[in-house]
């Protein structure tokens, strides 16, 4: 850390494992101390380059994006990607080193002799992405795909596949993709009208993929219509394609051109023209959307933890620099008017934080084979996706008026921030489009009735008695606003239905981790202040509201 004798604060070398002063004790309680124990030196490692050699690698690899290289130079035909020296190291920190997508499907990572659970990958993640963003998305992409190749692919092929999927050797890697949208086909994904042939015993796809990110990877999940007959998600099937055929030779398709993005810049997207390109069919032929669904909702999660942690990332600045920088004879931290601006902020990225790492324990659960936890994770991601993504934009430009002049200026990290941010409300779903999406998982079965029992249990636990009361009456009104606004699928109301279930079940989840340790207890206070501006709405922040202590205990 540099304290600069000219007043402008400097994080750099700070580790942000141990200055995130909550981190520790949620992963615990999330994961259970003995394995917390075990894990723990793989964050401390990662803590101590997020502020440094990551966050150089990342600025860098911002500004030198990806290149196409259509030809080689004796003019054969490429869809090769060159890419930064700076990312390929970033690639190598997160594939290599820190397995992160492996983690979930060997037993060998680390050297621990098991699977581990999803708040370990989140946890690292969410670490991770307080640097660097771009590259979380191949590490979705590689994730997900194995994971939903795993679960509904046939044997030989997820045999083929699997251990080039989750390698921890750059070299030896297959990463993945996920291609769908096309020119008219982006939220409407029933209206796809790529083809795929079967002929002499193998599939071909013809058609256009218009965002595809990650293009060059090894292995992409597509959408394609297998019966020109059948009309919407119905007709389409979901096949693998690889980017060598099996002789060595490269696919029938090609990289059109690659998307000069607002941000995500690190990594590329690109347009794919496929012709005639060889796939092999991933499980049943009529349903292809329905088991696309399950790597879509991974990606939709993977895109939440990015939030909370771009949040984090822009949170912990802001007590940095508030604490550390004077104006008017005083820290800005001193001043009422920033700390209000802080807790802001704080209480949102702390509400995220607690969203995305319940989600990770539901999915882990769910995975074993629990019901009623399928049924919330389902529920939960799309309020995830539609509100922590939202949340981010929002904090990220606090963050960087709290840095002044300096937050605009790109030798920092929060103009990045501020792009990157932006990219998660828009894809694997607009905000509509998922807001439209929970309403789809409340109504489907009895699903509404059982999240309202699951935060209704989840309060009635002996410990929260205190907080029985109040948090009873808020699950009543925020359940007797949707009941009274659920009619259709298309109903207008999606939006602040989807914000307020996200936020009552967030202050739950808050009151529950605050209980835990007395390390964790102002997440209480977050949770009472969360009910107070996110469901009753009416009551604006007031100068009683503000908490010195609750901010100076974050610093
Ligand atoms: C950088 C980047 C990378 C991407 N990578 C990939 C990728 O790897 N693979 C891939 O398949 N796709 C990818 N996408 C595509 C992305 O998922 C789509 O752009 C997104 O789903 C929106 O689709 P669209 O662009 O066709 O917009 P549209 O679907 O045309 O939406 C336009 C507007 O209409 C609204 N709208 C649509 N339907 C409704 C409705 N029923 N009710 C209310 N409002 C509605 C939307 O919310 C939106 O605001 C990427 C996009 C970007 C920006």
């Amino acid at each position: 850390m540099v304290i600069s004798s000219n007043n402008i604060p400097d994080s750099k070398g700070i580790n942000s494992y141990y200055r995130d002063k909550s981190l520790a004790k949620l992963l615990e309680y999330y994961c259970g101390k003995e394995l917390f124990e075990k894990v723990e030196n793989k964050f401390i490692e990662l803590g101590e380059i997020v502020g440094s050699e990551l966050e150089e690698l990342a600025l860098s690899a911002d500004k030198n994006p990806p290149k196409l290289k259509k030809r080689s130079r004796v003019g054969a035909l490429s869809n090769d990607i060159e890419k930064h020296p700076d990312f390929i190291k970033i690639e190598k920190l997160v594939f290599e080193k820190f397995g992160l997508a492996a983690m979930s499907h060997r037993h060998d990572v680390f050297g621990l002799q098991q699977k581990l659970p999803p708040i370990i990958k989140y946890g690292l993640t969410f670490l991770f992405v307080q640097s660097e963003f771009g590259i979380c998305c191949p590490l979705s992409m590689t994730d997900s795909l194995t994971r939903t190749l795993k679960k509904f692919g046939d044997e030989k092929l997820v045999e083929k596949f699997f251990d080039q999927l989750t390698s921890q050797d750059l070299d030896y890697l297959f990463q993945g993709a996920m291609f769908m949208t096309e020119q008219h086909a982006g939220s409407d994904v029933g209206s796809i009208d790529t083809f795929a042939k079967f002929e002499d015993g193998s599939w071909f796809l013809t058609g256009d993929k218009w965002f595809c990110s990650n293009p060059d990877a090894d292995l992409a999940m597509v959408l394609a219509r297998h019966n020109k007959k059948i009309s919407g998600t119905k007709g389409l099937a979901l096949f693998l394609l690889p980017k060598k055929l099996e002789n060595g030779d490269p696919n029938n398709y090609e990289i059109i051109r690659l998307k000069d993005k607002l941000g995500g810049r690190s990594f590329a997207s690109g347009e794919i023209k496929l012709n005639r390109a060889f796939a092999y069919l991933v499980g049943n032929l009529d349903e292809g959307f329905k088991q696309m669904t399950d790597m879509i909702n991974m990606s939709r999660l993977s895109n939440g933890v990015r939030a909370s942690g771009m949040m984090q990332r822009c949170l912990q600045e802001s007590l940095f620099i508030s604490n550390t920088r004077n104006a008017f004879n005083k820290k800005l931290i001193d001043l009422p008017l920033m700390q209000k601006q802080l807790l802001k902020m704080l209480i949102i990225t702390e509400a995220s934080r607690s969203m995305v790492f319940k989600a990770a324990d539901l999915l882990d659960k769910a995975d074993k084979g629990d019901i009623v936890s399928q049924k919330i994770f389902r529920i939960m991601t799309p309020l995830i996706k539609f509100r922590a993504c939202r949340d981010v934009r929002k904090v990220a430009g606090d963050a960087m008026e709290i840095r002044g002049g300096l937050g605009y200026i790109e030798d920092w990290l929060d103009p990045k921030i501020l792009r990157d941010s932006h990219l998660g409300s828009i894809w694997e779903g607009t905000s509509n489009i998922i807001s439209l999406d929970t309403i789809r998982a409340l109504k489907k079965d009895n699903n509404i009735h059982i999240f309202k029992n699951f935060l209704i249990d989840s309060v009635k636990n002996n410990s929260i008695k205190k907080h029985e009361k109040y948090l009873l009456s808020a699950i009543e009104k925020v359940f007797n606003f949707i009941e009274s606004e659920i009619k259709d699928d298309f109903t207008s109301s999606s939006r602040q239905i989807t914000s307020s279930l996200y936020y009552l079940s967030s202050a739950i989840f808050l009151i529950k981790e605050g209980d835990y340790s007395e390390d964790l207890s102002y997440r209480t206070k977050i949770s009472e202040l969360i009910l107070k501006y996110k469901i009753d709405k009416n009551s604006p922040i007031t100068r009683d509201d503000i908490d010195f202590a609750l901010i100076k205990e974050l610093i």
